[in-house]
């Protein structure tokens, strides 16, 4: 239905050419949906309205609605779920920080990865999310708020490597000039460790962010909490890491979150620090978001100053995570989680 907003120029160009328009109508209507934000024919004053009624009739679009929003009262981070047009639900969290604004998008609907500590996973994945549904998450908050996203995390729910055509037509499409002009450098990209899809990835050149979801430095304790350790190993993991860096020049940034009395030991962050000493790289310390279903807590401040001590100690840049918008589940599949609990408990699904 909404195949049209994830299409770049020249794919419009062939649609114009199927419906008999001139090829300038592609850079018209592109900038329509990603420069105005505005997915009404009927409001495309520069289109012939011939054309309007074309479009109309063979390219429905069906915009995403909100269906909720909460904005925290300790810090301005705002949580957003969104209705797709088959009834999914999808969440997505704006942050604003002095530099600009940054949305947190998710790629597909649940996740299938089983990392033992996220919500997002519980239920499986459900389906992969598209291009236009991933613009639309971005574009929807721009509207919202009436201020420019200057920075994109696909740090939602769902794996963005799993699909990386649709990841990366997303990041096309958002970084072009004729749209919202988001430059690759203020995109970050995380995944769980897919390391044929990070080689992949690597070669395409792209001046993004890669991000690791790390969270263990052995691989015994990695494959406890996340099952995608039992596929790829840590020196799978982190050779990959070094060909991105290689190819891109690009430092790779390692998520690593905190969970008491399960990675968070001093040896732990030693085996850390001995495994990431003299690569590009850049750490950041997460304090476990308690999800209701996982038995998971977080370090203590304590705890995670003496961990965050024993990385600088092995020179490795590492800052540690503000936990933003704690009073409104902001931690990935949460908010849509219990979102989902409560229409069960009305009976609506
Ligand atoms: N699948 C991708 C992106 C989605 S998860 C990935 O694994 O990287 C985004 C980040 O949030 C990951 O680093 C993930 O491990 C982390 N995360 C998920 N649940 C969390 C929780 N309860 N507390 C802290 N971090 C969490």
């Amino acid at each position: 239905m909404n195949e049209i907003i994830g299409m770049d120029i020249t794919e419009l160009e062939g649609v114009m050419q199927l419906i008999g328009e001139p090829k300038y109508r592609a850079k018209q209507l592109f900038s329509w949906f990603h420069n105005k934000l505005i997915w009404d024919y009927n409001q495309m004053s520069n289109l012939s309205i011939g054309l309007r009624k074309k479009l109309v009739s063979s390219y429905e679009i069906a915009p995403i609605k909100m269906a909720d929003k909460l904005v925290s009262s300790i810090d301005s981070t705002t949580k957003y779920l969104f209705e797709l047009e088959d009834g999914n639900i999808i969440e997505s969290v704006l942050m604003k920080y002095k530099h600009g604004n940054s949305v947190c998008i998710s790629t597909q609907v649940g996740c299938r990865m089983g990392c033992k500590f996220c919500a997002s996973t519980i239920d499986g994945l459900v389906r992969n999310l598209t291009v236009a549904e991933m613009l639309a998450q971005v574009y929807s908050i721009a509207l919202d708020t009436k201020e420019r996203v200057s920075n994109v995390v696909l740090m939602g729910s769902g794996e963005p490597l799993e699909r990386l055509d649709i990841t990366t037509k997303f990041i096309k499409l958002i970084n072009m000039e004729e749209g919202q002009n988001i430059g690759t450098r203020h995109i970050t990209v995380s995944t769980c460790g897919l390391v044929n899809s990070i080689l992949e990835l690597a070669q395409l050149k792209l001046q993004i962010t890669l991000a690791i979801s790390l969270h263990a430095a052995c691989d015994d304790r990695r494959k406890q909490i996340m099952p995608i350790a039992k596929k790829y190993n840590i020196a799978q993991v982190l050779d990959a890491c070094n060909v991105y860096t290689d190819i891109t020049s690009r430092r790779v940034s390692f998520e690593y979150a905190l969970i008491q009395n399960n990675n968070d030991s001093l040896e732990d962050a030693h085996a850390l620090g001995r495994l990431l000493k003299g690569m590009l790289c850049h750490v950041n310390l997460i304090p476990v978001n308690t999800v209701n279903e996982s038995r998971f807590i977080c370090t203590t401040d304590e705890g995670i100053r003496k961990f965050y001590e024993v990385l600088k100690s092995y020179n490795i840049e590492t800052t540690v995570r503000r936990t933003l918008g704690q009073d409104i589940d902001a931690a990935c599949g949460q908010l849509r989680r219990r979102y989902l609990l409560e229409a069960k408990d009305r009976g609506e699904c």
